[in-house]
């Protein structure tokens, strides 16, 4: 079967023809439809981020897919049902997170990702997982389902920056998403009903697609090569909520500096190593005089899948059209994985 992967020594992906895997016994055999890219599958390409399955020459990449059950080989699914799989499995020996219902909450070297961390992704034609990491999607999802995986990791982030500010009044009107990719733009969309003003960070010189999305929320573009985050707060204002989504390390630092008293910072982007000078004092004082919260945040669970499913059907259409820029098959891997500006989200179609 065609399958989409990188192979060792190599930075960028190949169509391979791989064998076709087997349930084992609690496993569902699951014919793929769609897979989305994100800036995730960038790193895992350039070797910043996870790491090949054991043993294996090749790492089938992807991890924001909707399958179809092709067989549900005893579990309660029914053939021909659409699902969104979760990511994370657990590594050899280690179910203690699994067992709790709280995968995402595992340390590293405790679990696997599937195209992401030592598991082999969503990107060929049949893959197979245990049911009980498979969401049911309505068939109406069958194209817009592979937002559900990235925007589940935004539910979870939400919640926990939430539960940190739980134990006071706090209601917040205002918000900076940090970067425009899809991930950055599916949290503002996210972001709308619950607050007043909304702000999205790019670097991007207009007429830009991504530009007019945040102009069509009412939301505020800043440039970051005019307005560096660190001067947010100035020449717009303080922040209730900072959501980073850039993968830009100094970003993390400087959201303390944008944050308005109580607020919290949510860090998802994942930098590669970058050393640089930071006032950590400063810093350090505004986080305990502002009682400031800054928050690291990674992956997701089925109830996060599940929010993020109802999440999905409040969207409005017009953000839907324009998000999802790119649909190609698996043979045009070039274009798919070009990482141009005028893509949003690319999508592979296996059908
Ligand atoms: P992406 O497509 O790479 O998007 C990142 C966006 O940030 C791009 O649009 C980029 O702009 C913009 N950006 C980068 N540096 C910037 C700067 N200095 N100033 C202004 N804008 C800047 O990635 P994504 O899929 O949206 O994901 C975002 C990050 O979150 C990635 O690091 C990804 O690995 C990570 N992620 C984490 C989780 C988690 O669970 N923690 C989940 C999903 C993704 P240009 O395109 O113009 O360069
Ligand atoms: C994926 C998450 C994963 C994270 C770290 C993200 O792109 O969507 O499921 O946990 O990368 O590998
Ligand atoms: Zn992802």
């Amino acid at each position: 079967m065609n399958a989409i992967a990188v192979e060792r020594g190599e930075t960028e992906p190949s169509l391979l023809d791989v064998p076709e895997p087997t349930p084992a016994d609690g496993e569902v055999l699951l014919r793929t439809l769609r897979v989305g890219i994100d800036g995730t599958d960038f790193e895992v390409l350039d070797g910043n981020h996870g790491g090949f399955p054991a043993g294996d020459e090749y790492q089938i990449l992807g991890h924001e897919a909707v399958c179809a059950v092709a067989d549900p080989n005893g579990t309660d699914l029914t053939e021909g049902e659409l699902v969104v799989p979760t990511v994370r499995r657990p590594a050899e020996g280690s179910h203690e997170f699994f067992e709790r219902g709280e995968p995402d909450m595992a340390p590293p070297g405790t679990y696997r990702e599937r195209g992401i961390e030592g598991a082999h992704g969503f990107m060929a034609e049949f893959v197979t997982t245990p049911a009980e990491f498979l969401v049911p999607i309505p068939d109406a999802f069958a194209e817009t389902g592979v937002l559900i995986e990235p925007m589940s990791n935004t539910v979870k982030a939400l919640e926990l920056a939430f539960a940190s500010r739980s134990l006071f009044e706090w209601d917040p009107e205002r918000a900076l998403v940090l970067g425009n990719g899809p991930l950055g733009l599916l949290t503002l969309a996210m972001l709308q009903p619950t607050v007043e003003r909304s702000y999205c960070l790019g670097r991007r010189d207009r007429p830009d697609p991504t530009i007019d999305i945040i102009e069509e929320f009412g939301a505020t573009y800043v440039d970051s090569r005019t307005t560096p985050v660190s001067e947010i707060a100035d020449v717009h204002e303080p922040m209730d909520l900072v959501y980073e989504a850039t993968g830009h390390a100094k970003h993390a630092y400087d959201t303390i500096d944008v944050l308005a008293p109580n607020g919290v910072g949510v860090l998802l982007g994942i930098p590669s190593e970058w050393t640089f000078d930071i006032d950590g004092g400063r810093l350090h004082r505004e986080l305990v005089l502002g009682n400031k919260a800054l928050l690291g945040s990674v992956n997701s669970h089925i109830r996060h899948f599940e929010s993020a499913k109802e999440s999905l059907e409040t969207l409005p259409d017009w953000f839907l059209d324009r998000i999802i820029t790119d649909v190609y098959s698996p043979t045009e891997l070039e274009d798919a994985f070009d990482d141009s500006t005028d893509c949003i989200k690319q999508v592979i179609d296996f059908t």
